[in-house]
């Protein structure tokens, strides 16, 4: 996939026009066209470049959600919702220009169910917010990648990070959503209920639809009990691939770890410096338990015996709230660490998943193949899903560094595909991994392109993503 592929969308000069003046009118100073605002509506953790909207719109109500995609509508604009622009993918950047719905004042918590454990939040409101409200109540909403995203955001994105590999993904924890769909009316896809039979899987069509079927304007979402007892900590390994082999042989038991996360030596070396952790330069397990106090004790009785057999430890592990605080916040800034390492390079973080039995075998022959093509790119994964991520490090202004790596990502995905796996595990196709969707799913492509045709026939909602351009 190289930039020049990046799908292009046509500029309606005329329509954009008409709707900038509707939105000045209608919203007044929640309607912004500065350059600056606009840019960073547009901006990308990747190297991809910006592509800014033409004017950025602050909404507070569905209401102004439907409005507004009416008018786009009307004047054939594309629409492309905005959480908090954490993607990594070129997700909101806007091709053809257009209108950012930004939903970061939907930020109201619009019910707590603790009998049930749900609640129901608009989509703006962040991962941090909601735990934060929910903290007197002894419940979490445990997806947390590493951004504080917004809710509405982690849905389109299907997001997960380090406690999906127990709690699973934005799929298994949404309840249902309520959408503004592209021809301005809302769906509201589900009830409370934790199971239902009731047709087609509207929830979860939308989820990881990357707003390019509606935006999301709220979410009931399935809450958890905080456990009693919490215990983790850090292990280190001779080599990479001992590392994922005590990761394979974990999963395969059935030990039920929360969180169990590789760092292999490179980035081990940017957070022992970044976040100041005193831990061995070598690859790394980072493992969390939940349970009883019993129950966390001896999960980590377990896993220490489990990585000697590996050649790995001592496993030091820790109930401390504050130690295991500074682990997983050193953990989360992982990508931060990593810049470090090439002071001046942009990151373009890869997001492959393997089923797990293939796990060891990929993240080995990546290393061997970061270290013949001379790359600096540190690897952290969530190996418990056989997920993990290489930081590739380059210097954008550098044509033969941008071919080069994008050779290196285009042979790591289709070393994915070829195991059975994913280019993308959790942060989406955007525009960056479009040309290695049809590799993946095949014809599954076509029905994907049928459903957006139906729901979204004029392809106003956030265009040129997910799907490559129609031959
Ligand atoms: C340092 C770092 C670490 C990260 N770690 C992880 C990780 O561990 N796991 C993981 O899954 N991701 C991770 N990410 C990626 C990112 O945080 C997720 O993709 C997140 O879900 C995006 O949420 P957001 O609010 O930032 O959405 P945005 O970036 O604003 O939008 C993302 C996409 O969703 C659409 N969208 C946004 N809001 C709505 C809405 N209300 N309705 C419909 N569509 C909408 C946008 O149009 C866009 O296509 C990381 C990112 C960074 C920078």
């Amino acid at each position: 996939m190289a930039l020049s592929d990046l799908n292009q969308v046509e500029r309606n000069e005329e329509g954009i026009a008409a709707v900038l003046g509707i939105l000045k009118q209608r919203l007044g100073e929640r309607f912004q066209t500065g350059q600056a605002i606009r840019s960073q509506h547009a901006h990308t953790t990747t190297y991809i470049p910006t592509q800014a909207p033409d004017g950025v719109a602050f909404v507070e109500t569905t209401a102004e959600v439907q409005e507004i995609v009416s008018a786009c509508a009307a004047h054939r604009v594309p629409v492309i919702a905005f959480g908090v622009g954490s993607s990594l993918e070129g997700h909101t950047n806007a091709p053809g220009g257009g209108i950012s719905v930004d939903t970061s004042r939907m930020n109201r918590i619009l019910a707590v169910n603790p009998q049930d454990l749900d609640c129901t939040v608009e989509a703006g409101v962040t991962r941090e917010d909601l735990n934060r409200h929910l903290r007197d109540t002894g419940l979490f909403f445990p997806i947390d990648p590493g951004a504080n995203a917004s809710l509405g955001g982690m849905a389109a994105t299907r997001a997960s990070g380090t406690n999906a590999v127990r709690y699973g993904t934005m799929r298994e924890n949404v309840l249902s959503l309520t959408a503004v769909m592209a021809d301005g009316q809302t769906v509201t896809t589900g009830k409370r209920a934790k199971k239902s039979s009731a047709g087609y899987d509207l929830t979860r069509l939308l989820i990881g639809s990357e707003g390019t079927l509606g935006i999301i304007t709220s979410l009931t979402l399935k809450l958890q009990g905080i456990p009693q007892a919490i215990s983790g900590g850090v292990c280190p390994f001779p080599s990479v691939e001992a590392a994922c082999n005590a990761v394979i042989a974990t999963i395969q038991m059935g030990i039920p770890v929360a969180r169990i996360e590789l760092v292999n030596a490179l980035q081990m070396r940017a957070m022992k410096s970044y976040s100041k952790l005193d831990y061995p330069e070598s690859p790394c397990l980072f493992v969390e338990f939940h349970g009883s106090d019993a129950g966390v004790a001896e999960q980590a009785e377990t896993f220490g015996a489990i990585a000697e057999e590996y050649g790995g430890g001592p496993f030091l592990w820790t109930s401390v709230a504050e130690e295991r605080t500074k682990l997983w916040k050193a953990r989360h800034d992982a990508y931060w660490s990593s810049l470090t390492l090439r002071p001046g390079a942009k990151g373009l973080s890869t997001d492959v998943c393997v089923p797990i039995s293939r796990f060891a075998e990929c993240v080995t022959e990546t290393e061997a193949d970061i270290a013949e093509m001379g790359l600096v790119a540190p690897i952290v994964g969530h190996a418990g899903d056989g997920n993990f991520h290489v930081l590739v490090l380059m210097d954008v202004d550098d044509p033969k560094e941008i071919a080069q790596t994008e050779e290196f990502v285009a042979r790591l995905n289709m070393r994915a595909i070829g195991m059975d796996g994913t280019c993308t595990g959790e942060h989406g196709i955007g525009q960056g991994k479009v040309g290695f969707l049809r590799h993946e799913l095949g014809h599954g492509v076509d029905i994907m392109r049928t459903i957006k045709q139906a729901l979204d026939p004029l392809n106003i909602m956030n265009p040129g993503k997910i799907l490559p351009a129609a031959k």
